[in-house]
């Protein structure tokens, strides 16, 4: 039988700090709180469809009226670029506010 559906917001290993990371309550988190890379995996946010697997660089961070801060990530690999929105009022884990000012400051 199997389950049909897969759990998407389940902890994780980040491929680049090495640190281990809790889901996330509010959303599926795609990215780690610490270092903000994130992995490769979805081509729509979520679905893990892509076949690429390879770390994702935080490269600037947007701000949206509607969704608010967003990071952009840049697949190390393929180039591929997406963004998330940025986690900074998650009750476990909130995302690196320091790392976030320092991307903002690039872009
Ligand atoms: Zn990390
Ligand atoms: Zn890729």
């Amino acid at each position: 039988m199997g389950r049909r559906f897969i759990d998407r917001n389940e902890s994780f290993q980040c491929g680049h700090c090495g640190r281990r990371v809790p889901p996330s309550k509010r959303s599926c988190r795609n990215h780690c709180p610490h270092c903000l890379y994130s992995v490769h995996l979805d081509v729509f946010p979520g679905d893990r469809s892509a076949n690429c697997g390879e770390l994702m660089e935080p490269v600037r961070v947007e701000y949206h009226s509607k969704k608010g801060y967003q990071i952009v990530h840049r697949c190390l690999r393929c180039g591929h670029e997406s963004r998330n929105v940025a986690a900074l009022d998650d009750e476990l884990q909130p995302d690196n506010l320091e790392m976030l000012l320092q991307l903002m400051r690039n872009g």
